[in-house]
């Protein structure tokens, strides 16, 4: 698959942002490993307490925007589409300050407050 002008830029920010996390989930399952590991050999309280925070770290990844990497899947799919860049919820353009930041944004800023809001009053 070819990527040319501003596509090519959105698509090496969305490999780059898929192979960081690819390494850091795989540290993390290294070290939730190590641990589960520890635990059975009977370490203290104050390594599982390490554990949690590490795991609830691992999560926060998963959970922020949903499954990060399966985003970015389908934000490459998007690109091969014509379709990336354009807002689920409204429709409108996803400015290019916030694609850059978040290559696999599939809201606009303003959408994505508004379903932050949403969430906090639940
Ligand atoms: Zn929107």
């Amino acid at each position: 698959m070819e990527f040319t002008g501003q596509d090519l830029v959105y698509y090496n920010a969305l490999i780059k942002v898929r192979n960081e996390l690819s390494e850091q989930m795989r540290i993390c399952a290294d070290e939730t490993l190590d641990c589960t590991n520890s635990e059975k050999r009977g370490v203290t309280t104050h390594m599982a307490d390490s554990d949690t925070s590490r795991h609830e770290m691992r999560l926060q990844m998963l959970t922020e925007d949903g499954n990060v990497i399966s985003l970015i899947d389908d934000a490459i799919e998007r690109l091969a589409n014509g379709e990336y860049g354009i807002c689920m919820d409204c429709g409108e353009k996803i400015s290019e300050p916030r694609l850059m930041a978040r290559p696999y944004a599939i809201f606009c800023i303003d959408c994505k407050s508004r379903h932050e809001e949403m969430m906090k009053n639940r």
